[in-house]
Parts: C-alpha cells; sequence; structure tokens
C-alpha cells in the first residue's frame, strides 16, 4: 500500500510543474492592471454575487443534461441555491479550454474584506468522459467500471466533476486570502530551489517554506484535490443512494482512500458516517 503512496511522491517534479502552471494564470489575475469589462464590473460592483453561466451555444444543450444531473441531488440543489443567491460571491461558470475531460476553478478575485468576490469553473467540452487517476481523484475514478457496466451514464460522471470544482470554490472561500497569497509567492521559490538541489525536500530553507505557508507545493495541492473531491463523494452519496450498487462503490471508494489518501481520510469517512445509507455499508 506505501509503495504506491511512495510512486505518487516520486512524481513530485512533474506536480510541482502542474501546480507552479496552474498558480501561475492565477497570480495574474489581481495585479494584472488589466482594464477588462470583467475587472471593472467586478470592481465597481462587489456586491454583485450570484451564479454567472457563460456557455458557448454549441455545448449548451450538453451543459443542461450535466447540470440537471447535479441538480436532481438535494446536495447538488443546496449548493447551486447558495451560490445563485450568495451576496458577494459572482460564480463564472463557462465550458471549453484544452482539457477536454477535465475541469479547473480559478481567476480567483477578493475584496478589501479579504472576501472571495470572484471565481470561475471552467468545464470541459466532454467531461461527461474521461477518469482521473485514483491516487488524487478517487471518488471521480471509482465510478469507471459502473459507467462500464451501464449502471451509471456519462452525465452522472459529468455531474460528478461539476460537483469537484464546487468543492474548490467551497475550500477556497474558507481558506485566508494573505495564505493563499502567500502560497502564490512561495510555490515558484520553492520550486526553483527543489529543482536545483537534487529533489532534496529536506533542505531546510524548503522547510522553512512549507512551515510558512502551510505544507509543501505538493501537500497544498493534494489538500486542495482531496476537498474537491470530497465534495464530489458529497453529491454521488445522495446520487446512488437509492441503488443496488451503493455499497460497491463506496466500497471501492474507501479503498482508495486508504491506499493513497490515508491522511486525508478524516473527511471522507466523515462523509460516508453522515448518511444512514452509507453507514450500513463497510465504511465506518
Ligand atoms: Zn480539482
Amino acid at each position: 500500500m506505501k509503495i504506491c503512496a511512495r510512486l505518487g511522491r516520486l512524481l513530485l517534479p512533474t506536480f510541482l510543474i502542474a501546480l507552479a502552471g496552474s498558480q501561475a494564470v492565477n497570480a495574474q489575475e489581481p495585479n494584472s492592471g488589466r482594464n477588462t469589462v470583467r475587472d471593472r464590473y467586478a470592481t465597481s460592483k462587489p456586491e454583485a454575487g450570484g451564479i454567472h453561466e457563460s456557455i458557448p451555444p454549441k455545448y449548451a444543450k450538453r451543459y443542461q443534461e450535466w447540470k440537471d444531473e447535479f441538480l436532481s441531488t438535494d446536495i447538488g440543489k443546496a449548493q447551486w441555491e447558495m451560490y445563485s443567491h450568495h451576496p458577494y460571491l459572482q460564480l463564472t461558470i463557462t465550458v471549453g479550454g484544452k482539457n477536454a475531460e477535465g475541469a479547473g476553478t480559478g481567476k480567483y478575485k477578493w475584496n478589501e474584506k479579504g472576501e472571495l468576490i470572484a471565481a470561475t469553473i471552467m468545464l470541459g467540452e466532454r467531461i461527461n468522459e474521461g477518469y482521473p487517476s485514483a491516487v488524487y481523484y478517487p471518488v471521480m475514478n471509482a465510478l469507471e467500471p459502473f459507467e462500464t457496466r451501464n449502471l451509471i451514464s456519462g452525465n452522472v460522471l459529468a455531474a460528478t466533476k461539476i460537483a469537484h470544482e464546487f468543492g474548490h470554490v467551497m475550500k477556497i472561500s474558507s481558506t485566508p486570502h494573505d495564505l493563499y497569497h502567500l502560497q502564490l509567492q512561495l510555490v515558484p521559490q520553492y520550486n526553483k530551489i527543489f529543482l536545483s538541489n537534487g529533489y532534496n525536500v529536506n533542505d531546510p530553507r524548503l522547510v522553512e517554506m512549507a512551515q510558512k505557508m502551510g505544507g509543501n507545493p505538493v501537500e497544498i495541492w493534494e489538500d486542495r484535490e482531496y476537498w474537491g473531491e470530497a465534495n464530489a463523494m458529497l453529491f454521488l452519496r445522495d446520487r446512488v443512494a437509492k441503488e443496488k450498487f451503493h455499497c460497491r462503490l463506496f466500497g471501492k471508494i474507501k479503498r482508495a482512500v486508504e491506499e493513497y489518501a490515508k491522511d486525508y481520510e478524516e473527511r471522507f469517512a466523515e462523509i460516508a458516517k453522515s448518511q444512514g445509507a452509507l453507514y450500513s455499508c463497510s465504511w465506518k
């Protein structure tokens, strides 16, 4: 079990680069100085919260199906309602981008009070296809055999990916923006040292940086991804509660979490314990 977890760690350089890339995109936003229409809107009307769907017409039909699937659950409805009526957070949802089977959340903005006032979820054009690795995506990955056997549709996978992204928005809303900006600042510096010191995470400079920003870049990244997965699990808990296979699905998630995400097991176990149907499965 540990071997696989270590294998994940050995992929560290790849993830560092991935993290640095996504951070760089986000880092541009607050201080870019670009006076776009959206920037002006966010500045002049910080109180304009709600969900803003910006969907190219060619994706409108499939997006509606994914959204309907997300809204078919109580948790999906509750989270959608919360962001639709949010007093100051403007959540933009769009479809497109280079990552056709994936999705991402970014373009964060905060007001002077440190409150998150803008975020954008970018859904790939084919999020109803493609299963990410069980190492960092134990929930989405677990769906694969169930779709192969026609027990779930691609739209359930798409809605699970939407739930994962909502998990990112929720987590970032509760992350102090000072800490987030410190991470933006220190991660590239950390990576630079890491790549030049023979990948030595015990370098005192790196240990100090990791302490300041709440973990090394991989730990920060995986913590965020597992929050996304926890919300994906919350959605699936509702979605498959009445299906005969629900214990099999959650058994698969449990095994992946135990194998790859042991340090984060608590957040998944909490969700499993919070509903009778799952409690009767093996996850106790
Ligand atoms: Zn994610």
